[in-house]
Order: C-alpha cells, then structure tokens, then sequence
C-alpha cells in the first residue's frame, strides 16, 4: 500500500476563515478522497496557525486571553470545514502542546547546525503578513497583500535563521526536481527570487509574547512563521508519513513554503517535501473579499444556498487554480442549475424514474478499472476542471444513449430490463469517478441504484 500525506495551509486565527479560504481545503480534500479511494494509506493534515502580534492585538481587543480567543475561532473554522465535507484526519492547533514541543526541538536542531544566530533588525515589518519586507516587496509604500496596514520600521535584536547559506542549494532542488513547484509559472517565480539574492530572516520576536517560547532565551517567542511551517512535520513525523507528497497554499504563502521551509528542512535534517501546489485567489464580485470591505462570506452560508456539492463543484469545476478568479452568486447558481440540476440531477431522476418498482441486483464494480486513463492522467496533472468536464462527457454519453434506445417505448419487459441494467451501471460508474469531488452526491447515486427496489426519488439538486 503506498502512502500518501496531503496539507493544506494552515489558517491564521485572527478571525473566522471566509469563502476565500475554501478552495484550497476542497481541493485538498479531492487530492486525499481520490488517494483514499485508490487504497493509497491517506494522511490529511490541516489546521490552524495560532500565534502572533495580530492575535495578540484581536484578543486584546475582544477583552479576552489569547487563548480563549484561538480557542473559539479554531472551534469556528473547523465547524466551516465540517460543512464543505473536508475529510482531514487531522485538524492540527499551533497552540497543540506536542507541536509546541515538536517547534522548540526543531528550533534546536537548526541552531545546533549553526544556522541560528542572535543580531539587530531594523527593517520594515507587515502586521498583515507577520514578516518583515524590503523595500523591493513595497507597492506604493504599502505591501501589496495589506494596503490597509502601513509597514512598521521596527529596530530589535532577534535571531536569525541564516538563510543565505542555502541559496545554491535551494536553487539546485528546484533546478533538478521540476515537480517540487506547481504550476510552471510559480516555480519561474520562486527560481527568479532566489537568483536575486537570499536573505536571512527573523525567527524570534522580542515584543510578541503569545508564541512559542525559544527554549534557550525565553525572553523570545519563536517567529510566528517559523513555528507554523513546522505543523507539517509535528504531524508528519508522529504519524511516520513525512515527506509530505503534497503542500497546497495559495500564492500569498509561496515564498515560506518553496523558500524558508526547505531550508529549515535542509537544516534541521529532514527530508523535504516532494511537491508544493499554489493556486491563485479569487474575488467577489469583482473585489477582494476582506472584513473591511464588509463582503465576507462563510463556507457554511454558501452550502446553505447550494448545498455542500453545489460549493464544491463549482469550486473544482471553475476554481482558481492556476489564474485568479473573480465569483459571484450568480455565477455559481448558473453552474448548478445547468450541470448539476439539469446535467447530473436530470440524468439520476430519469433513470430512477423508469427503474422503480424494478428489482436489480447490482454488481460490484472494480475501481480502479473505471479510472480510465484519461481520467487518472488529469487527476495526477492536478486538472480538476478537466477531470470534471471528463465525467460531464460520460452523463451526456448516459443520456444520449438512453435517448437512442428509448427505453419509454419499450414494452418488453426483458428487454426494457437489459437496457436500464445497462444505464444504471454506467450512472454508477460516474458516481465512483464522482466520488472524491461530491462525495455526498456519490453515496446517494451509489443508494439509489444499490436498493432492493429503485424508486422515484427527490432531485438531487433542486432548481434554484
Ligand atoms: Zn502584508
């Protein structure tokens, strides 16, 4: 059995993650559904990154202890995930007392190789992204991820992890491993910053103290960053399945997982991962989706409106994957009502409809045959679009089909038999290619078909 260990970013607690959040998670979440489903042994990592000023600063003004605060937040996010059906075997806290553990050993592992060095910073720092910037990083003065914070200069004497001295290193990875980088273009990127030049970066904070205490000079927390990469091989290695096979982030975090964490890695003695996939952002209606601009939506009020598999086809379907992406409700109620309520729906009521009072004994049907190879191709290429549209052309195959035999003009009983036979097990074909992208519809195409007696069912997906 191979193994294969998935994560997703972890997300930041300084409020409750929103649809901008999402994609990631369900796209992860397919990776993993689809391994599992392969008998691959699966390990699903996410979580949330719990230390910081920002925190600091979001509890203070809640009047509550950080903790208290994370608390709530991480219990929130987790609930969102739980709606959009994301299967993670773990959800990791950086407040998790074997992390904090896990962090410091890390944090000594590096130093002992020498790579940890105490100087004085003075520089510019994002509140927004908790990382200090150059002045290269600015657009218009301000960080191009936060133009409502203004980059503090901040004078303080920290450690320091001494990235530079992984710079031809790093280079040579991504140079002889194309697959570390996904997609193409981000790699580019990440080559072209590094050939810039690398410099060493903070890894302590004096000022902050909700954090991991550096465990030789506790007067320190560890950086906020530092200690959050870390969760992938807190988990990783309790579980034995580190390398990861996948990081997925989007591309705000490319930099510390394609540049600071290997380094760490390559430091601290451990193996690096074998592939980080970024995807691009989306919009809202033509604006960036954030609490200041008041268009914040949840995962859960979006699968209120279409439903879990609603959400997550479109997001599969349409998602931002290697380009950024601008939503609307509108949008995703098109993409249901069309593929999902007219395409699928219609495609399971007919069927269903014509079978009930029908009794068939269904078959089991071989997995791994009904990848076909076109399908198992776009799945490794990480096109979800493509694997969907696929399995779009094997519904409009079903339907045609049923068309050209006109199984309501039948009256052979035998005959009229034979045929549905036929289209219930190409419908349940699609379901198991279905599966780790609407996990929910699958399991009730897969009831549907597999009852003693079909019969006449509700809609999947109502018209909206
Ligand atoms: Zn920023």
């Amino acid at each position: 059995m191979d193994k294969f260990f998935i994560t997703t970013a972890i997300d930041y607690t300084n409020d409750v993650i929103h649809i901008g959040h999402a994609y990631q998670k369900i796209l992860a979440d397919a990776i993993a559904r689809y391994h599992r489903q392969k008998g691959d042994q699966t390990y699903f990592l996410t979580g949330t990154d719990e230390h910081g000023q920002k925190v600091e600063t979001g509890a203070k003004k809640n009047n509550q202890d950080p903790k208290t605060f994370v608390d709530k937040i991480a219990k929130e996010d987790q609930n969102e995930w739980d709606s959009l059906n994301i299967s993670y075997d773990r959800f990791i806290r950086t407040t998790d007392p074997d992390h904090i553990k896990f962090a410091q050993e890390f944090y000594l592992k590096a130093k002992a190789n020498g790579d940890i060095y105490l100087a004085k910073y003075e520089g510019l720092y994002c509140e927004g992204c908790e990382a200090y910037l150059t002045e290269s990083d600015l657009v218009e003065n301000k960080c191009p991820f936060h133009p409502n914070f203004t980059p503090q200069k901040i004078t303080e004497e920290n450690y320091f992890f001494a990235l530079s001295k992984y710079q031809k290193f790093l280079e040579n990875h991504i140079k002889k491993n194309p697959e570390f980088i996904w997609p193409e273009s981000k790699r580019k990127e990440i080559l072209a910053f590094i050939k810039g030049g690398l410099k060493d970066f903070s890894v302590s904070r004096q000022g902050v103290t909700w954090g991991i205490p550096v465990p030789d000079d506790p007067k320190h927390t560890i950086y906020v960053w530092f200690d959050a990469l870390i969760n992938y091989l807190t988990y990783g290695i309790q579980k034995n399945c580190w390398p990861a096979d996948i990081h997925v982030l989007g591309k705000d975090n490319q930099r510390f997982h394609a540049i600071y964490w290997p380094a760490m890695l390559k430091s601290a003695g451990y193996e690096l991962p074998k592939t980080i996939l970024v995807h691009d952002f989306i919009s809202l209606n033509g604006q960036k989706i954030s609490k200041s601009l008041g268009n914040v939506i949840r995962p859960s009020e979006l699968v209120a409106k279409f439903g879990v598999d609603g959400v997550r086809y479109y997001f599969l379907r349409f998602g931002p994957l290697t380009n950024d992406i601008d939503i609307s409700l509108d949008k995703i109620a098109d993409s249901y009502n069309s593929d999902l309520a007219n395409g699928l729906g219609n495609l399971v009521s007919r069927v269903a409809k014509m079978a009930t009072g029908l009794e068939f004994k269904p078959g089991r049907l071989d997995k791994e045959k009904i990848y076909q190879e076109g399908l198992a191709q776009a799945l490794s290429d990480f096109r979800f679009d493509l694997a969907l549209q696929q399995i779009w052309l094997d519904i409009v195959a079903v339907d045609k089909h049923i068309n050209q035999n006109t199984p309501w003009l039948v009256k052979d009983q035998d005959k009229l038999y034979r045929i549905l036979e036929e289209e219930i097990e190409d419908i349940r074909k699609i379901a198991i290619r279905l599966a780790p992208f609407l996990p929910e519809t699958a399991g009730k195409i897969e009831g549907i078909f597999t009852a003693k007696k079909i019969v006449a069912t509700t809609p999947l997906f109502p018209r909206i």
